[in-house]
């Protein structure tokens, strides 16, 4: 089967004939129908991630937000059938140790980074392997589009469990959102269906048109004036008064980390859910008495655990969240080296897709 393959740091990716995926006795094979192109591919095809221990392998299959339907089923799968329509999370749980059995198989303390790790080749291809099958796909209903479910995860699912689950985003709240990728953008259209009130922050309008279109209720652009750094906690304390009761880092640089935790209002909360860049390397500073004297809450959130894909999928079946607003570009196998090259020019916009595998 054909699959796109990372040979060298920087490099294009290698458009490549591999042996189709072993079925394992607890897995299922999906025919890949879409792929979600993501700043997570771009940060693995960059090399980063040495830092935490997290490098990509060389020989890779990169792809993580798969959409599918089952081609063939583990012996040992009980819920799952062939032909079954499936969305599959990219932080694989084993189903069995202590976060998986309490509901956060998104941080199993053995899980697999599907397209990250030998282990689990990725989704760039014509078909993929999901180990654990009946603990980690999700099922979907038949009236949702591949490219919507493609669009889903990780960026979206990421955005839904960091706001509703870690954040606990209550309606009427107001939110800012730093740095409008694709999932940034997902924060603004699940911010604003879960009711909240949405400031979306970027240093290009194109992204803010566009999360005005989704659901924000005002944008700041960040950019420099006339060599001036904007002020953007100064513009959002101005919108809100007295601050923002969540606020989220969707980029992952040192600027908007501390925009975000610098907009908070007393007691706020500031979510991280952009992964930071060599420029980083993990380490942002914060004002940690600043913190401490105004109780503000710092919370780390990664991917959703499968379990509660559920009430994601229903708000989706109700219309309230359309995940295929996001996508703004449809591509084949051979295109995604020359999109994951316009990632590095910040050249892209909301989230795009490959559907010709
Ligand atoms: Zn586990
Ligand atoms: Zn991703």
């Amino acid at each position: 089967m054909r699959a796109a393959v990372l040979e060298a740091y920087g490099e294009p990716l290698s458009i490549e004939s591999v042996d189709p995926p072993d079925l394992a006795p607890h897995g299922v094979v999906v025919d890949v129908d879409a792929c979600g192109i993501c700043r997570s591919d771009w940060h693995a095809w960059q090399g980063h991630g040495e830092w935490a221990d997290d490098q990509v392998p060389l020989g890779q299959v990169l792809g993580h937000e798969p959409a599918g339907r089952i081609a063939r089923v583990g012996e040992r799968v009980d819920t799952l059938d062939e032909g079954d329509r499936v969305a599959v999370p990219f932080n694989l749980g084993e189903g069995s140790c202590y976060q998986c059995r309490n509901g956060h198989g998104n941080v199993c303390e053995d899980g697999y980074a599907l397209g990250f790790e030998s282990s689990v080749p990725g989704a760039f291809a014509e078909q993929v392997h999901v180990p654990h099958a009946d603990f980690n796909a999700a099922t979907l209903p038949e009236d949702v589009s591949a490219e919507a479910v493609a669009a889903l995860g990780c960026r979206y699912v990421t955005a839904f469990h960091a706001l509703a689950h870690r954040a606990g985003v209550d309606a009427g709240d107001w939110i800012a959102v730093h740095g409008c990728g694709g999932l940034g953008l997902a924060a603004v259209q699940i911010a604003s269906a879960l009711g909240a009130r949405v400031i979306a922050v970027d240093v290009r309008d194109e992204p803010l048109a566009m999360a005005t279109d989704l659901g924000a209720e005002e944008t700041v652009n960040g950019a420099e004036l006339e060599g001036e750094a904007t002020d953007v906690p100064g513009v959002i304390e101005s919108i809100t008064e007295t601050g923002t009761h969540v606020s989220v880092d969707a980029l992952g640089r040192a600027e908007t980390c501390r925009n975000s935790v610098d907009c908070l209002r007393i007691r706020g909360t500031h979510v991280q859910i952009g992964l930071t860049t060599a420029a980083e390397k993990g380490e942002v500073s914060l004002p940690i008495d600043e913190l401490t004297r105004w109780d503000v809450t710092v919370v780390g959130s990664r991917g959703m655990p499968p379990s509660r894909y559920d009430e994601l999928l229903r708000m989706i079946d109700a219309g309230t969240l359309e995940p295929e607003r996001l996508v703004t570009n449809r591509v084949r196998l051979e295109d995604v080296s020359d999109r994951l090259a316009a990632m590095s020019e910040y050249d892209t916009r909301g989230v795009e897709v490959v559907t010709e595998l």
